[in-house]
């Protein structure tokens, strides 16, 4: 099924560089849609929600969550559409030049540009394989992490022994009751001060080499009430009961657009768009921006990532329309911000600001 209206620019990708190219191609007047696989937009940052975030310039030092608002309202300003859920699997450009995007829904999106930015590919994290335990991700099974002040004064159980899990267990020991940790290694990885500090805590119970084998419900059937735990030499099992139960054994990366890609989209290392530094992909229409475009200056920050955005759309608008100007506007150029300007303006005098 092929969607009726084709939109000006087409962004893959709904992280920072998406939402920051969707607000730079309304300013610039371009219809434009963004398509993002998950149900929710923010890309990346979903990983580090309570993570404090200090070097977006302009922007006191935030949440990683609080980031995710401030960058979903401003993506939002000018209304693009929004299709979540959906995964771009393939670009393919018809004799006329406009492109389709075919997803794993089976429909197709048609625009003139598109702008690639997937980031690291799509991120799953890695779950548990016990039969029949999808349902507790809705109660007390976590493989994202959920505001800190949810785990307080709770036992918990994480289950890795990597830099995150140790990070995390480090950053809620001081909040809950009780953390056990369970790993299948012999010895946690991670920094050595936090590993050091969290052996030696009165809170901390670790268990190594050990397997969680099963959940063991409440009544209700709803939640996880005990865990099993089962040592991988002796088959030794531990039962214990507890709050709430995070996993973190890393992520699956889905990074197939482009290595499929039917159109000759240079990449650099087999994955990353090598681009010019003004966005370019190899393909005329088809710009990149943030963590998937590679050059030489590219900065490997989110600061960096809102430099593509604008680079890509302002190429995307100059190849939609050659006399367009190259570079963009000022956002106080823009007549319908300047009507929101005057909008804002009076509210604050009402309010004597
Ligand atoms: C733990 C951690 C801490 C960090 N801390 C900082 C920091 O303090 N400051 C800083 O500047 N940077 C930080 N970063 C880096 C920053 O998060 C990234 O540079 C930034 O998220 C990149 O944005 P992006 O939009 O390019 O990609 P992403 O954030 O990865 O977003 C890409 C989006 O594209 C979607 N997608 C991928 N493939 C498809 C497809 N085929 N179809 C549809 N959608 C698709 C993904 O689901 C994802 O939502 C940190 C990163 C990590 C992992």
């Amino acid at each position: 099924m092929t969607t009726n209206t084709t939109y000006d620019v087409t962004i893959i990708g709904g992280g920072p560089a998406g939402l920051f190219a969707a607000f730079y191609s309304g300013l610039r007047g371009l219809k434009t849609k963004i398509i993002e696989f998950q149900p929710y937009l923010g890309g990346k940052v979903h990983v580090y929600p309570e993570k404090m975030v200090w070097d977006v310039g302009g922007v006191p030092p935030l949440s990683g969550a609080k980031l995710i608002d401030q960058m979903v309202e401003q993506g939002l300003t000018f209304d693009p559409t929004i299709v979540l859920n959906t995964k771009v699997t393939s670009v393919t450009q018809d004799e006329q030049k406009i492109f389709h995007l075919h997803t794993n829904e089976g429909a197709i999106h048609a625009t003139k540009t598109v702008i690639i930015a997937i980031g690291g590919g799509i991120l799953q994290p890695q779950r548990l394989e016990l039969e029949h335990i999808t349902h507790f991700e809705q109660t007390n099974l976590h493989y994202l992490m959920k505001p800190l002040a949810y785990f307080k004064n709770k036992d918990i159980l994480i289950s890795g022994g990597g830099h995150s899990a140790m990070d995390w267990a480090a950053e809620l020991e001081p909040i809950v009751n009780k953390i056990y940790l369970t790993y299948r290694g012999d010895t946690f990885k991670g920094h050595e001060t936090v590993i050091k500090h969290l052996l030696s805590s009165k809170k901390v119970t670790s268990f190594f080499e050990t397997n969680i084998t099963k959940f063991i419900p409440s009544d209700s059937g709803d939640t996880i009430e005990q865990v099993e735990l089962t040592e991988l030499h002796t088959n030794k099992k531990h039962q214990l009961a507890l709050d709430d139960v995070i996993v973190h054994h890393g992520y699956i990366r889905d990074t197939s657009l482009l290595q499929y890609s039917p159109l000759p989209i240079t990449l650099h290392d087999d994955y990353f768009i090598a681009g010019s530094p003004s966005s370019e992909s190899s393909v005329e229409g088809i710009y990149a921006a943030g963590d998937i475009l590679h050059h030489e200056g590219k900065l490997h920050l989110i600061a960096g990532a809102y430099q593509d955005a604008a680079n890509a759309v302002n190429m995307a608008k100059k190849y939609i329309d050659p006399e367009a100007s190259r570079q963009a506007m000022v956002s106080s150029h823009n007549d319908e911000l300047k009507q929101r300007n005057k909008a804002i303006i009076k509210e604050m005098m009402g309010r004597g600001v």
